[in-house]
């Protein structure tokens, strides 16, 4: 069978030099009961950060399927999303002041996005805090998802309270790992996220194309590149890397790169870039620019990527830049624990001394950075291509026929 893609680029057919044809078989037998079903994701940002990068090419790829995928963006004002981000910070295990008047701000916003959003899809899929309570403002049509992608390891309790009535009336809990389970009536599932490797931030670049941009930015790559690129957000740890940065470069000569942007839905992030300027110097370059083929460019030719975070729900970045064959420096947490395996395809660490110490060993062993590069793309390839995601979501709506005609549609 093939899949109708209506819309111009990538078919899940692309996927076959990468998975092999019976997986993509399987994906396009999978997807033929949901031709011409209705799905809708909503969501908080249209670009920056991890979300909004898994829900572009997925939402292509389902409508090729024959499924009728949207996604819609809900629209909040400064105080909203200052308070959505402090629920974000708190859900990682921050502190949060919840008073009785941001409960009130986050509600009305939201209550007011339903207005405006009919949502009478077969399914929906409501992603990450911030459109959490939308649930409560529709008549279900059909299955409704949360999909959380946040780390939640240890959430602030008050704050899991407060949220869990609204988590309870999804139909199922969408996580990325299962050590983020938490005590929940709702059925959770756990969907590691992807990459799309015909994108412009995969896509494989030519040595001039990754010239042009380097120097574009008049980024130097006389000496190796060590390079972060991130949201400027204190859970990345921007300043960690520059500390371990610091300690390598007394061992080895090289350049760091600090790559970010700031989501429309994440107000700390200028201060947190604004917070890095002053360590710029010739050699440690920190740069706040949303340039997707820079990103491509910068992750394809660092010696290493690091992505040094305290709390990471998966990171999205690691993957990325193991399939361009670099070797990547990963805090030891979260979903990043799932790509690298420490030594192996990567190194693992959990201070700034053993960031610093990964620094020097690789870029002292050229052998060791292609071993692990070469195990990195190999990792990616077998679990962390956006074909994956996409059946489970599949499967996810397989699971839900049976329930959705009994309970929906008696
Ligand atoms: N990203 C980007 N430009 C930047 C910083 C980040 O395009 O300057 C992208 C990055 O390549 C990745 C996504 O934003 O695709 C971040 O996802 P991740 O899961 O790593 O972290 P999140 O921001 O969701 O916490």
């Amino acid at each position: 069978m093939k899949s109708q893609y209506l819309h111009s680029g990538i078919r899940i057919e692309d996927y076959e030099r990468y998975v092999g044809a019976e997986t993509v078989e399987r994906i396009l037998d999978k997807s033929r009961p949901f031709q011409d079903r209705y799905v809708a994701n909503v969501n908080s940002t249209y670009y920056g950060g991890g979300v909004a990068e898994l829900l572009g090419p997925l939402v292509l790829l389902m409508n090729g399927l024959g499924i009728r995928t949207e996604w819609r963006v809900i629209q909040g004002n400064p105080d909203f999303f200052s308070i959505t981000k402090k629920m974000h910070n708190a859900l990682q295990g921050g502190e949060i002041n919840l008073s009785d008047r941001k409960k009130q701000i986050y509600e009305d916003v939201i209550r007011e996005n339903s207005l405006r959003n009919y949502l009478e899809h077969d399914m929906v899929i409501i992603h990450d805090p911030q459109p959490l309570p939308m649930i409560e403002h529709y008549r279900k049509r059909g299955p409704w998802v949360w999909r959380c992608h946040v780390d939640l390891s240890c959430p602030h309790k008050e704050l899991w309270h407060y949220f869990v009535p609204f988590i309870e009336k999804y139909d199922a809990v969408i996580l990325s790992i299962k050590e983020y389970m938490q005590n929940l009536k709702t059925p959770t599932l756990f969907f590691l996220p992807a990459i799309d490797p015909f994108s412009t931030k995969n896509r494989e670049l030519d040595d001039q194309e990754i010239d042009e941009r380097l120097e574009h930015y008049g980024i130097p790559d006389d000496l190796p590149l060590v390079v972060q690129i991130s949201r400027f957000d204190y859970w990345k740890d921007p300043q960690g890397v520059i500390d371990a940065f610091k300690i390598a470069r007394r061992e080895v000569d090289c350049t760091l790169v600090l790559l970010g942007n700031v989501a429309t839905d994440d107000p700390e992030g200028t201060q947190v870039y604004e917070s890095l300027l002053d360590c710029q110097e010739e050699r440690i370059i920190i740069l706040s620019r949303q340039d997707t083929a820079l990103v491509n460019a910068l992750q394809a030719r660092a010696a290493v990527v690091l992505q040094k975070s305290i709390r990471e729900g998966f990171g999205l970045t690691v993957s990325e830049a193991m399939w361009k064959g670099t070797p990547v420096i990963g805090g030891n947490v979260g979903g990043i624990r799932y790509q690298i395996e420490d030594g192996v395809n990567g190194f693992l660490v959990s201070t700034v001394e053993q960031a610093a110490e990964r620094i020097v060993t690789l870029l002292k062993d050229e052998n060791l950075r292609r071993e692990m590069g070469e195990k990195g793309r190999e990792k990616v390839r077998q679990n962390f291509l956006l074909s994956r995601y996409l059946e489970q979501y599949i499967d996810l709506f397989n699971s839900f026929e049976t329930i959705y005609r009994l309970n929906y549609h008696p």
